[in-house]
């Protein structure tokens, strides 16, 4: 690839229940920088497995296994040592459904803020933090939507305003990277262009990384494109290759809709 990786992936291979299913064989990717890189498949084929392997999020309980290396700017975030909260401040994930915290809209930007320690303490941190909620919210195209009713519960949004909400505190702790698994699926149609837009404006200052089995979406958002198949990745490459110049019969098949 000609264009810098900001994520490499190296012989990852996941099995879940005690090796009974393995979920993901043998992947080797590297994930462009400041580039939004799609990832698409059918269900089951193992985009979530994937995503949640790129900021530790795969319960390492007895029961799952995963080798190989997920490097990060060169490095290993799988390694023993790695601090997983600063793995996960530096790679947001955004899920397919929101999860506000039960606390007000405001509380929510200002959560990730406060536990990483990133603002001053005192009156001045109480300004610098209501100018970085409003920044955040603006980012996620929800400021003016929300600006009056700030210190309401974030409960009360639709689900469409939630997400954004999700967005813009995974913004605040100023990740490098976002991970999106199917952020729009269970949105209405306007919400969902709604996150749209924002991916597009947010990319020059973010790696993204997007699960999407819309294909539409895919065209629309994705700059890279990652085919998977049963745990394996049939095709990758720039979006316009893939799309118009499939290499594998299955990944043409699976455009053409045959799946
Ligand atoms: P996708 O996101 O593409 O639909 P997933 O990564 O969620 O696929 O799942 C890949 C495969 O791994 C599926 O067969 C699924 O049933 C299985 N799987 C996912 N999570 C677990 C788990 N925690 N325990 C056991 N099997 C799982
Ligand atoms: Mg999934």
């Amino acid at each position: 690839m000609e264009l810098e990786p900001h994520i490499q992936i190296r012989n990852l291979r996941v099995e879940y229940d005690r090796g009974e299913h393995l979920a993901l064989k043998d992947i080797n990717l590297d994930i462009p920088k400041n580039q939004i890189t799609a990832i698409m498949g059918p269900s089951g084929c193992g985009k979530t497995t994937l995503l949640k392997s790129l900021n530790r999020f795969l319960e390492l309980n007895g029961s799952t296994s995963i080798s190989g290396q997920v490097l990060v700017d060169g490095e290993d975030i799988q390694t023993p040592g790695a601090d997983v909260t600063e793995i996960r401040k530096r790679i947001g994930l955004l899920a397919q459904r929101p999860y506000p915290l039960p606390m007000s809209i405001y509380d929510n930007v200002a959560y990730g803020m406060r536990i990483h320690r990133m603002m001053p303490s005192g009156r001045k941190g109480k300004r610098v933090t209501d100018e970085k909620v409003q920044q955040y919210l603006e980012m996620a195209g929800l400021w003016d939507e929300v600006k009056d009713r700030l210190h309401k519960p974030a409960s009360g949004l639709s689900i469409g305003q939630q997400q954004r909400l999700c967005l813009a505190r995974g913004l605040a702790v100023e990740p490098e990277i976002l991970l999106g698994d199917e952020p729009t699926s269970a949105l209405d149609p306007i919400s969902a262009q709604h996150i749209e837009k924002r991916l597009l404006e947010l990319k020059d200052r973010y790696t993204i990384v997007l699960v999407t089995h819309v294909l539409r979406q895919a065209k629309r958002l994705g700059d890279y494109v990652i085919f998977m198949y049963l745990g394996e990745v049939v095709e990758c490459g720039p979006a316009h290759e893939v799309f118009d110049h499939p290499k594998k019969e299955r990944t043409r098949a699976y455009l053409e809709g045959l799946f």
